[in-house]
């Protein structure tokens, strides 16, 4: 059995992972410093390239569908952790009607407190509008944070309830390396719930790929060795495995990518930048990566808005 608590810390590997990364210079985000403390390790440079690969191309899809529904819409980041995009995309211009972030409680009060404290992260939420601040949860505007087991597919309703989403708005569901701590059946009845609930909805999901063979059964032992298990790994045999747990739940249809080609298919003239940052004299490592994560899109897109032909 899983520890919630050893779940619950990957996300404090992730922000630090993202603040080293950072840090060296792969990508800006003014934000990350103000939600997470400096790694007391250093991080491999494959490490600090597979986050660079993971940011950049979750965050052309989710702009993707900003920019194609002009900002009418709704983004909800499932298992969001100290995810900085809310902030990084406002300061940017790119906005939506409304940004929710869920978390179990512990991770969504360390995310408040840190809200409370860093003045940019809550002047950016309570810019203008009344906003609502308890231990655990934060209602804004346009940004909500909410406290709630994805296992619970009630809770998970009703906390969305109290965020007053309008459920006939395109809506896109962010997972960023989080169903696989989920039970697959679990997961089942999140991915239909959305389809029954929502008219058009995208979700974007990063995760673990290809995990049958050896290199895949050493990730799963390194997890295993700090109490978290992975009891959704079943659904990342494949790719195809992958988009299957979509279409399987209502889902219209589902495209994806292993990271190996998704880090092909990122601007050039960047990743020839962030190439050059630290030297790397294990390729085949990266490489090994790269070919065990993907990014998955699964769309329902009954009025044709487009969203079938979001892709990178
Ligand atoms: N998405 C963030 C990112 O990419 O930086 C955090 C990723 S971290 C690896 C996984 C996150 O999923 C953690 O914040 C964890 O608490 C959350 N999570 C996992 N299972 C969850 C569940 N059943 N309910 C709520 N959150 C969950």
């Amino acid at each position: 059995m899983a520890s919630d608590d050893a779940v619950r810390a990957t996300n404090d590997d992730a922000a630090q992972c993202k603040r080293f990364a950072v840090e060296k210079g792969y990508w800006q985000d003014p934000f990350i410093t103000l939600l997470t403390q400096r790694s007391q390790n250093k991080h491999a440079p494959e490490i600090s390239r597979g986050y660079y690969a993971r940011v950049m191309a979750m965050r052309t899809l989710l702009q993707k569908f900003i920019k194609m529904t002009d900002g009418n819409c709704q983004v909800v980041n499932l298992g969001a952790g100290f995810d900085t995009t809310y902030w990084l995309f406002k300061s940017n211009g790119i906005k939506a009607k409304s940004f929710v972030e869920m978390d179990f409680p512990t991770v969504t009060s360390k995310k408040c407190f840190f809200i409370r404290k860093g003045e940019a992260l809550l002047n950016a939420i309570a810019s203008d509008e009344d906003i609502q601040i308890s231990k655990s949860e934060i209602h804004g505007q346009d940004y909500h944070l909410v406290s709630a087991n994805l296992r619970d597919i009630k809770e998970v309703e009703r906390k969305l309830h109290d965020c007053h989403l309008d459920k006939s708005l395109p809506t896109v569901f962010i997972a960023e390396c989080v169903l696989v701590y989920i039970d697959s059946d679990k997961t089942k009845v999140l991915l239909n719930w959305i389809t029954e609930n929502f008219t058009s909805a995208l979700f974007l999901n990063y995760e673990q790929v290809n995990m049958q063979d050896k290199f895949g059964e050493v990730m799963i032992e390194n997890l295993k060795q700090r109490d978290c298990s992975l009891p959704g790994v079943s659904a990342c045999a494949s790719l195809q495995a992958q988009k299957i747990r979509f279409t399987d739940t209502g889902w219209e249809a589902a495209d994806g990518m292993e990271m190996t080609n998704i880090y092909k298919s990122l601007p050039h003239a960047d990743v020839h930048r962030v190439e050059k940052l630290e030297f790397m004299d294990e390729r085949e490592l990266l490489d090994q990566l790269f070919s065990h994560y993907c990014i998955v899109w699964a769309w329902k897109d009954p009025n044709n808005i487009g969203l079938g032909s979001i892709d990178l």
